[in-house]
């Protein structure tokens, strides 16, 4: 089973990359940003509590996001593996993967991370807002407050899975289709 964290700074192409791989794959897509998102669409109690957080670029309690992610791996459990894209994004969210995962027997095979330099992911960012209409695209303070948070709580991540033999860092800057080759070769080894 491939079990992958596909790990990287906001604008880095883990959702691009997330869709495509999926669909070479036949893996779940578990993205915490699009289930939050479509809590908020939904207009659910979640949702809303939920978008203050987004609204500033400030990470939503780990316990909210590690129930939404819980729920996600039990109903597929059976599938041939996941993608994590935007989760975990704290040492807590990390523990707390691995223990989920382990109720299956199952682990974490690699975590890939994107590596993409912070004017390029701005422009991204900035590109993105313009299309998607996401708001915390749209303002420079709030993308520049999800860098901060990202280098100081999601960044030392990295740390966490080389321990565990894990990590693997690819750059990012390359178009699309050759970042996806790159993720291809990685994930084609993992049985
Ligand atoms: P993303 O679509 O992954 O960029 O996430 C958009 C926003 O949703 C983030 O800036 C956070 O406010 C929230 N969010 C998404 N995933 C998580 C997570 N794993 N932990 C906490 N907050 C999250």
């Amino acid at each position: 089973m491939k079990n992958i964290v596909l790990f990287g700074p906001p604008g880095a192409g883990k959702g691009t990359q997330s869709e495509k791989l999926i669909e070479k794959y036949k893996l779940i897509h578990i993205s915490t940003g699009d289930i939050l998102r479509a809590e908020r669409a939904a207009g659910t109690v979640l949702g809303k509590k939920a978008n203050e957080f987004i609204e500033k670029g400030e990470l939503v309690p780990d316990e909210v996001v590690i129930g939404m992610v819980s729920n996600k791996i039990d109903e597929n459990k059976n599938s041939s593996g996941f993608i994590f894209d935007g989760f975990p994004r704290t040492n807590a969210q990390a523990v707390a993967l691995d223990k989920l995962l382990q109720k299956f027997s199952l682990s974490i095979s690699k975590m890939i991370a994107l590596e993409v330099d912070e004017d390029e992911l701005t422009k991204r960012l900035l590109l993105r807002g313009k299309s998607s209409g996401r708001a915390d695209d749209q303002s420079e303070e709030t993308i520049r407050n999800r860098f901060r948070v990202y280098n100081n709580e999601t960044f030392p991540l990295i740390d966490f899975y080389k321990k565990q033999g894990k990590y693997c860092g690819i750059n990012g800057m390359y178009t699309i289709d050759e970042v996806f080759d790159d993720l291809c070769k990685i994930i084609e080894v993992i049985n």
